[in-house]
């Protein structure tokens, strides 16, 4: 039996993590935790009976308490909420399923507790993979990437660890505004860049993925989790989505993990690593594809890709400025505050302008993210 901890348990990728939960019988749920959802939380504690749940609102942990009066189980809320799941006793693996920097300190104190990590919450790593990858070494603590792409890479290393690798091949569908020009985005509404050509995710990631910005938070994801200087880190566009990346090593052999778009194969590797489960789902059909393609990134008109390789290169807060710089303009597009373009033009802002801390703390991470959201308020609110 394996009991596994989900923070972030009513969105895409926990939902799918709960369907794999659903279909394996030997796993077992110890805590789950959403935003605001408590109707789908309500029903995800009835049906798989957690012994710890956290909400954000202490009003709507008030609520769930007493609908679910009837069960054992202690309910939190805030960010002491978040790490009572992320810690919570029987769990040996978290599943970090929230959305945004939110996700930083309950899993820093999962891995402190001594849990292993399936890491979807890639925003914990682009800001913090310095302090992250560290204490996870120094607690023995694996982390298992949940990103397709990352999970593509994890797998194409597999068995080569006495080999090391030349170059990354980080693949990336180009989102919905592929080929378009800088003229033509200028006006593009939320409704268009929600519309994701093969991937069916949470709204904040669909909107990174029309920017780049996605991309850019995984080539920093990358470097943090497979060690890589960022001139290893190729950016492919490959429209089909079929190779979800690959590694190249020194005699010049590719190793690729292909596949149909279905989070539950990376969601479910990372639960169940090194052992493969079966899962139903499509099959890749290389007939039916035909052909698969690739692109160079266009830089110039994704000025959010570029953004995240300029902050790279900088390092400590920088990437904090892109990313919390990023969370809230995208949250400013959806409420209809801003327009598309004005994205990477926030986060430029930012980056420009909030103040640069080389050797960034834990800390300083935090106060860069509402030094931010400040910044950004002033102008905005
Ligand atoms: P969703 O928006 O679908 O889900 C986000 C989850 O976080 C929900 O359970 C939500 O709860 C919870 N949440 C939001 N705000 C808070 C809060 N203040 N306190 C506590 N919980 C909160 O996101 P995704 O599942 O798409 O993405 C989750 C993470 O995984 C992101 O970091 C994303 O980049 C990454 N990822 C996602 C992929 C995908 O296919 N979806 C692929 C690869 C990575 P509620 O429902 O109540 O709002």
């Amino acid at each position: 039996m394996k009991y596994i901890s989900i923070i972030g348990s009513t969105g895409s990728i926990g939902t799918q993590t709960l369907d794999i939960v659903r279909n394996n019988p030997d796993i077992k749920v110890a805590a789950l935790s959403c935003g605001k959802n408590i109707d789908l939380i309500e029903k995800q504690i009835r049906e798989f009976s957690p012994q710890v749940a956290g909400v954000w609102d202490e009003k709507d942990a008030a609520d769930l308490r007493s609908r679910l009066k009837d069960k054992n189980i202690q309910i939190y809320s805030g960010m002491d909420g978040l790490i009572e799941v992320a810690t919570a006793g029987q769990a040996e693996l978290v599943i970090t399923a929230i959305v945004g920097m939110r996700g930083l300190r309950p899993t820093v104190e999962a891995i402190k507790a001594g849990k292993h990590i399936g890491l979807a919450n890639k925003e914990t790593l682009v800001t913090a993979g310095h302090i992250i990858i560290p204490m996870a070494k120094e607690y023995g603590i694996s982390i298992y990437p949940v990103d397709s792409e990352h999970s593509a890479i994890f797998q194409s290393l597999n068995g080569e660890e006495a080999n090391e690798y030349e170059k990354i091949i980080l693949t990336c569908s180009g989102g919905p505004f592929r080929g378009k020009t800088k003229k033509e985005l200028e006006n593009v509404t939320a409704e268009d860049a929600l519309k994701h050509p093969n991937w069916s995710m949470g709204k904040k990631i669909t909107i990174d993925s029309a920017t780049l910005v996605n991309k850019g938070l995984e080539v920093m994801e990358a470097k943090w989790l497979f060690d890589a200087d960022l001139s290893q880190i190729e950016v492919v566009v490959h429209p089909q989505s079929i190779i979800h990346s690959a590694v190249q090593y020194k005699d010049g052999a590719v190793m690729a993990q292909l596949g149909t778009p279905d989070m539950k194969i990376p969601i479910q590797y990372a639960i169940y690593y090194p052992k493969r489960r079966p899962l139903d789902g499509k099959r890749l059909n290389l007939f039916d594809i035909g052909t698969l393609t690739f692109e160079k990134p266009d830089l110039d008109t994704f000025k959010g890709l570029a953004l995240a390789y300029d902050a790279l290169k900088k390092g400590g807060n920088m990437p904090t400025i892109y990313n919390a710089a990023n969370e809230k303009a995208v949250e400013l597009f959806l409420n209809g505050k801003i327009k598309f373009l004005d994205i990477p033009a926030t986060i430029k802002d930012c980056m420009d302008n909030c103040r640069f801390i080389a050797d960034a703390s834990l800390t300083d991470v935090l106060e860069t993210e509402e030094a931010v959201y400040e910044y950004i308020n002033s102008k905005h609110l």
